[in-house]
């Protein structure tokens, strides 16, 4: 009998697998997994050590640890918050084990004596090295010696999957891999280099560490199969960017011709001169403008270098030709602040200027909806509330989007509809997160990239200091002294856990104390946790200086104007990213006035942190500080702020493996030069038909 070919892993359904039916099958479509090989590279997001267990007399600070102990007592304790605490006690010491959010039920099952396995991070808590919601595990007294033979990986989930039953899949895929091994994409040296026999060793080696594999390796991301791997993605999300671009290229948008004498009206209205960047940048964008092909470019500067001028002298150019330009800001309260600008530049030129937001009363919004339809409104200015598919254009010329990073690419693609002309809009994308060359390159291949590398001059760059908590009450004294002179300053509060809900208790928290430290200023507070409207309205009176101090946690609102707001405390700043605080920090050195930044550091500031801090003092430069931050830490999140929608990567680390971006970009455009089949195939495997790469 003819041995049967096995089918390939890429064409096999899942409900192949014993234990998937059609249900589960649709479960696991939500995370984009149709075919077994969808499920061998689905990655594990991270890994948990379960082949040992710690002595909680060894514990230390922030590492993820598994410790076994015998519940001592269990009581709920009325501190700052309620709170129920667990006392774990093995040979070697007792821990804490605190809960915020518990039940009774929880309570009563955590009886003295019970024996716990325990897996967490401790952190510093009011008795010593304590664990935060720990998940934990009944143990019995039978299997209290086994352990794990391997790292546990833990995968992305979606509602209707647990990680077991996720466990029990990719179990299965992995067991079919030798059968029918998936393709190799890239060159044989790649394996070589990457010390890996083959893609299906790779694999198999990520989904199923071996007994005793390099644990730490594995658990940072730098095992060489994770390299492997991760090389492979950054290619095809390369490959999938730059398709879009020849995409783009290939179409046909509105040639935009700048009027110059309107434009020179406009240069003459305005109090200041260009600064040379930005003349450069607003030449970058007008010869796309002009090319009768959609542009697609992103400009990046630092806070404060003008972005929004140069999205005005692009507008400008649109309106120019007799097209209508869009421009999105991520917030309402952006967006207000821009349609104030625009309004502000352009209605003196004999220009209108719509704007449409969710908050709009129906009248007018339909009012708003109808000026953008007829043509009337030239520039509208607005939320993504502009992306929603009742909005429609008489003639949109160009889309200018700020702050980019707060959309995903299908946001920013769902703009680009075609006119009747058939022609699409020119898109220009704005963003204030400095990310260094190479790595906007390929994070953002499928844009052009222009840079403003220069501040208008006179600005007075912002001062920052570190103090330590224990100085807490002068820095208070100040904010008084400054509020006292008519100046207004933010109080950030950082996360603790990464969790809104504790970080707005505490901003909470702190509000309160500054409140009764200092009766006599009005002081606002936002956070994440209010409603939208709550927010805007606290940062309105700021905005109208009826408010002395604010304070934020970090989700003060990028890129918010208060030239009077001269003075900034960041608490706990060692917990933020240097780039995340250099962002925050921008919201300050606005105005007139020489304006401070006061980092409060809490009181065991390691000597690494302090140097990373250390960058803040001595540069305003928002670049430089990114590059150091990468320097310093690697691996960072300069990237991974970027918001929801985006394309999430599943072994890659674009900063991390920014050292393998300048060979990922050669290799990928010798790939669609010579290879555009293997492309997509690598496209196929990588990125698959999640939607918000494709154009129109
Ligand atoms: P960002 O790049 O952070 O978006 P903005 O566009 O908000 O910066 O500009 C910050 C401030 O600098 C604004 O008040 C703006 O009017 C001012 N500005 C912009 N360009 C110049 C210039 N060439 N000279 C002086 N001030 C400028
Ligand atoms: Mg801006």
């Amino acid at each position: 009998m003819a041995k049967q070919k096995a089918p390939a892993l890429e064409q096999l359904p899942l409900t192949a697998l014993k234990g998937v039916g059609e249900r589960l099958a649709l479960t696991l479509q939500k995370l984009g997994l149709h075919y077994v090989q969808d499920v061998l590279f689905h990655l594990p997001l991270r890994y948990l050590d379960r082949t040992r267990i710690s002595p909680i007399g060894q514990l230390q600070l922030n590492t993820s640890v598994m410790i076994q102990g015998r519940v001592l007592s269990t009581q709920i304790t009325y501190g700052r918050r309620r709170s129920l605490v667990v006392q774990l006690e093995d040979d070697s010491g007792v821990v804490c084990l605190r809960f915020y959010h518990f039940s009774g039920h929880q309570k009563d099952k955590l009886q003295q004596g019970v024996l716990l396995r325990c897996y967490g991070e401790p952190r510093l808590g009011r008795s010593g090295l304590e664990f935060y919601h720990p998940e934990y595990d009944y143990i019995d007294e039978a299997n209290a010696t086994q352990l794990e033979q391997r790292l546990t990986p833990i995968y992305g989930l979606t509602d209707g999957i647990s990680q077991q039953r996720m466990r029990a899949i990719v179990e299965q895929a992995v067991d079919l891999i030798h059968q029918n091994p998936p393709d190799e994409y890239l060159p044989a040296e790649y394996n070589r280099r990457f010390q890996c026999e083959s893609l299906v060793e790779a694999l198999q080696s990520v989904h199923r560490p071996e007994k005793g594999a390099a644990l730490n390796l594995l658990m940072e991301g730098l095992h060489p199969s994770q390299k492997r791997l991760a090389f492979e993605e950054l290619l095809a999300h390369f490959l999938v960017r730059r398709k879009l671009h020849q995409q783009a290229a290939a179409q046909k948008a509105p040639t935009l011709k700048m009027d110059k004498a309107l434009q020179q009206q406009f240069l003459n209205s305005l109090p200041f001169s260009l600064t040379a960047a930005q003349q450069r940048v607003a030449k970058e964008i007008q010869a796309n403008l002009g090319s009768g092909k959609p542009m697609l470019r992103m400009v990046q500067g630092d806070v404060g270098s003008g972005k929004t001028l140069v999205a005005a002298l692009a507008a400008l150019c649109g309106v120019s030709s007799g097209y209508q330009v869009a421009v999105v800001a991520p917030t309402e309260i952006l967006a207000e602040q821009h349609f104030h600008n625009f309004s502000g530049w352009l209605e003196n030129l004999g220009l209108r200027v719509a704007w449409l937001v969710g908050k709009l009363t129906a009248s007018k919004r339909r009012a708003a909806l109808e000026s953008i339809a007829s043509g009337e409104a030239q520039v509208v200015v607005g939320t993504h509330a502009l992306f929603q598919q009742d909005v429609s254009f008489h003639s949109l010329g160009l889309a200018v989007i700020d702050e980019q990073h707060r959309f995903g690419v299908d946001q920013r693609l769902s703009l680009r509809q075609q006119n009747s002309k058939g022609e699409i809009p020119h898109q220009l994308v704005m963003t204030a997160t400095p990310i260094p060359r190479t790595l906007a390159m390929t994070a953002y291949a499928e844009l052009d990239y222009s840079l403003i590398d220069e501040l208008p001059p006179g600005r007075t760059p912002v001062n920052t200091v570190l103090v330590t908590q224990a100085r807490r009450e002068q820095v208070i004294e100040r904010i008084r002294a400054a509020c006292s002179e008519g100046k207004q300053a933010y109080w950030v509060c950082t996360l603790v856990e990464d969790s809104e809900s504790l970080a707005a208790a505490n901003a909470e928290e702190t509000a309160a104390l500054l409140r009764e430290n200092l009766a006599d200023l009005n002081i606002g507070l936002v956070h994440g946790r209010l409603k939208a409207s709550e927010k805007e309205a606290v940062m309105k009176a700021f905005k109208a200086a009826e408010l002395h101090l604010l304070v934020a946690t970090t989700v003060i609102e990028v890129g918010v104007d208060v030239p009077n707001a001269s003075l900034m405390i960041i608490e706990n700043p060692e917990r933020l990213g240097l780039a995340q605080l250099h962002q925050l920090r921008g919201r300050v050195g606005r105005g007139e006035v020489a304006s401070h930044c006061v980092l409060l550091y809490g009181e065991k500031l390691s000597e690494q942190a302090r140097s990373r801090l250390q960058v803040l003092r001595e540069t305003n430069d928002g670049f430089l500080v990114a590059e150091r931050d990468l320097q310093l830490r690697g691996p960072g999140e300069l990237l991974g702020t970027r918001q929801t929608g985006e394309m999430q990567y599943r072994v890659a680390d674009m900063l991390r493996d920014e050292h393998m971006l300048q060979e990922v970009n050669a290799l990928g455009e010798q790939f669609l030069r010579h290879q555009a089949a293997v492309a997509e195939k690598l496209i196929a495997r990588w990125v698959g038909e999640r939607e918000q790469y494709s154009l129109v």
